[in-house]
């Protein structure tokens, strides 16, 4: 087998006292789109600056198509993009002035085409300073992919592109999977993720919690519904494996939180139980969580793989 594009093993980064990568390990092969998955402070950029030789690692091996990028710099630059935040350019600089000012650094050939797929054909003389938040976007995404790079990080790239310049880039990362380049792709954005990305890993707190394809990791949740239920005398704690339809239970605000994948059985059971304690139902709620929320159970009950 190939080696991968991207390995990254028993990685840790610290910031002082702060963990904000504990040790993860993952590859991504040629060709295959990685989702870092997580919501804000899970530790996403910090794994991608390490990996783009901005940030070292304070344990783990990085490698990336073989190089470790806080030893090799140079040889690294070629084989990355990484779409840059939006104040890595001068405020002065025009937008074909950048292409081509990033084209001569990394020795290829100017590509306005790309300038011109992402909508700034337009904008070649504006100046970056005058450019709308989506626009500095869409400049950094061409600047990244620009030099045919192997590799590209991406980190949030829709956060701020209109829906025509989304669906343009979901084309454009396509085509890169289709050319066998390893794309990560950083993001809270769970539907953006299960539309693109080939497998993901869900980033908590500096831990991966969970890792598969998208379907696989939402399979899990889709099919189970919520059923919540508070009573009188709360009798229903010692009912958790008994329950049919049940897969998983926790405990919120005073409420037993059942998600279950048979919600008609659940509930009777549920009503039946109550009425055996001779426990009054104080409240009960029937509910399909949306993806989102689906995510947000995921990462903050420890996983399910
Ligand atoms: P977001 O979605 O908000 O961009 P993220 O998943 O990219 O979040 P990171 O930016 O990697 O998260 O941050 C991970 C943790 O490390 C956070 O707790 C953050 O406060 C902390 N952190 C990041 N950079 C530094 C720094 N330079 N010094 C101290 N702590 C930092």
């Amino acid at each position: 087998m190939d080696p991968p594009a991207i390995a990254v093993e028993a990685f840790r980064k610290s910031y002082g006292d702060v963990d904000a990568v504990a040790g993860i390990d993952f590859t991504v092969a040629e060709g295959e789109i990685f989702g870092l998955l997580g919501p804000n402070g899970a530790g996403k950029t910090t794994t991608l600056e390490c990996l783009e030789g901005i940030r070292y690692p304070t344990a783990g091996t990085l490698r990336v198509r073989g190089i470790d990028p806080s030893r090799e710099p140079a040889r690294l630059r070629d084989a990355i993009g990484v779409q840059l935040q939006t104040s890595g350019l001068p405020e002065t600089m025009q937008v074909e002035e950048a292409m081509r000012f990033f084209c001569a650094y990394h020795g290829v050939k100017p590509r306005l085409d790309l300038l011109e797929r992402l909508g700034l054909q337009a904008k070649l003389r504006a100046e970056y300073g005058t450019l709308s938040t989506g626009q500095q976007r869409r400049l950094a995404l061409a600047l990244a992919l620009a030099h045919d790079p192997p590799v590209v990080f991406l980190d949030e790239p829709t956060a701020g592109l209109d829906v025509g310049t989304r669906a343009e880039l979901h084309t454009l990362v396509a085509e890169l999977r289709e050319r066998g380049v390893a794309l990560i792709l950083a993001t809270h954005d769970m539907a953006e993720a299960e539309k693109l990305a080939d497998r993901v890993a869900i980033l908590l707190s500096g831990r991966i919690v969970a890792s598969g394809t998208p379907k696989a990791l939402t399979a899990a949740a889709v099919d189970l519904t919520r059923v919540s239920v508070r009573s009188e005398r709360e009798t229903l704690a010692g009912h958790d494996g008994a329950l049919p339809g049940v897969q998983r239970h926790a405990r919120k605000d005073g409420y037993d939180v059942y998600f279950s994948d048979a919600v008609g059985a659940t509930v009777m059971a549920v009503l039946d139980a109550l009425e055996e304690a001779g426990d009054p139902l104080v409240d009960l709620r029937v509910e399909r969580p949306s993806l989102e929320e689906r995510f947000l159970e995921l990462t903050t009950q420890g996983g399910v793989a």
